[in-house]
């Protein structure tokens, strides 16, 4: 029988230690951290992140600010925004809610946040030196599926970690994070894609299985090797009219499948989601300190 791995409470411990840290500094008399969050229209979705973004540093005593422009702010007004806070000092950190109007480009918005201030860590510095294994930004889900499996007790070290998917934002960065030397590392790492081959025969190898699809329950029990820890990221519609929404969030893995063969589980919803904020809360007090102390 499976433990669940709890990404609430999990986050909310780490919350809690982030709140202290701020609190004693601004018992030092210092500023509180700044996060500021630009969001461009009003995609449902994108607003709910941003309002779950901003309660979070509420509760901890970060500042957020939030920057919410028009639906047809030109890409260049956006830039400008960028800049402004990229020269602000009192910014600590810099998010641009993510998918921007399709008028605009991402990448292009997003190589404008200065490195020291890419608290989501996807600017291609940050990436670079993930990957070069120097310090740097973490991106907020990789890292924080990391926290989940550190804080569970599972061991990283020499084990053979399969990740399905291959993004920017979470496969890639992931493997980076596991192939880095030392204990929450080390690992032995096989990412796959749409265009692997037999894909259960990478899964059924793995002792820690990460899937990252985006494809509903598509990771099957008959494709984790027993015993193996699991970490669900996929979060996705189904619909269930049930529900008053008429839908509910599952993850990419065969959740009640797979409970009775793995080790650990994380919940879709309750696992990795709550992390990647702590995550990003984490980042924002680690530039604020980089700048107040130098330190990192
Ligand atoms: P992407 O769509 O960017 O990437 C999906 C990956 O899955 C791609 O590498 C794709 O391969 C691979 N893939 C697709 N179909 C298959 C298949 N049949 N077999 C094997 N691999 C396949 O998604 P993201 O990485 O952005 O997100 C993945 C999931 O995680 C989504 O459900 C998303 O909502 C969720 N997510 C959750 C977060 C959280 O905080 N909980 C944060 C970020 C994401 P290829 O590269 O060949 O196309």
């Amino acid at each position: 029988m499976a433990q669940k791995i709890d990404g609430k409470l999990i986050s909310q411990s780490i919350r809690e230690e982030l709140a202290e840290q701020v609190q004693k500094y601004r018992k030092e008399g210092r500023r509180a951290p700044c996060l500021a969050v630009v969001l461009v229209g009003n995609d449902p979705a994108s607003v709910s992140y941003v309002t779950g973004k901003h309660k979070a540093c509420e509760a901890i005593g970060i500042i957020s600010r939030d920057i919410h422009m028009e639906e047809g702010a030109s890409e260049q007004e956006v830039l400008n925004v960028v800049k402004e806070l990229n020269e602000d000092d009192q910014v600590d950190g810099i998010l641009v809610q993510l998918p921007l109007p399709d008028h605009i480009d991402d990448q292009k918005v997003l190589i404008e946040i200065h490195p020291d201030k890419d608290v989501d860590g996807f600017h291609p510095v940050s990436l670079g030196r993930l990957a070069a294994g120097v310090p740097g930004f973490i991106p907020c889900t990789p890292n924080g599926i990391i926290e989940l499996l550190i804080r569970s007790s599972i061991e990283i070290q020499g084990k053979h970690v399969c990740i399905v998917g291959r993004s920017n934002i979470v496969g890639k960065p992931l493997m980076n994070l596991l192939l880095r030397k030392g204990s929450r590392g080390d690992a032995t790492v096989t990412v796959c894609h749409s265009r692997s081959k037999q894909l259960s025969t990478h899964t059924l190898q793995a002792d820690i299985l990460i899937a990252a699809v985006g494809k509903p329950q598509m990771i099957t029990a008959d494709m984790i090797k027993p015993g193996a820890a699991v970490i669900d990221v996929g979060v996705n519609r189904i619909e269930d009219k049930s529900k008053k929404k008429g839908y509910r969030l599952v993850g990419d893995v065969d959740y009640h499948a797979a409970f009775d063969k793995v080790s650990h589980i994380t919940p879709v919803p309750g696992g990795v989601g709550p992390m990647t904020i702590a995550m990003l809360m984490q980042n924002t007090l680690l530039s604020f300190e980089q700048r107040i102390f130098g330190k990192g």
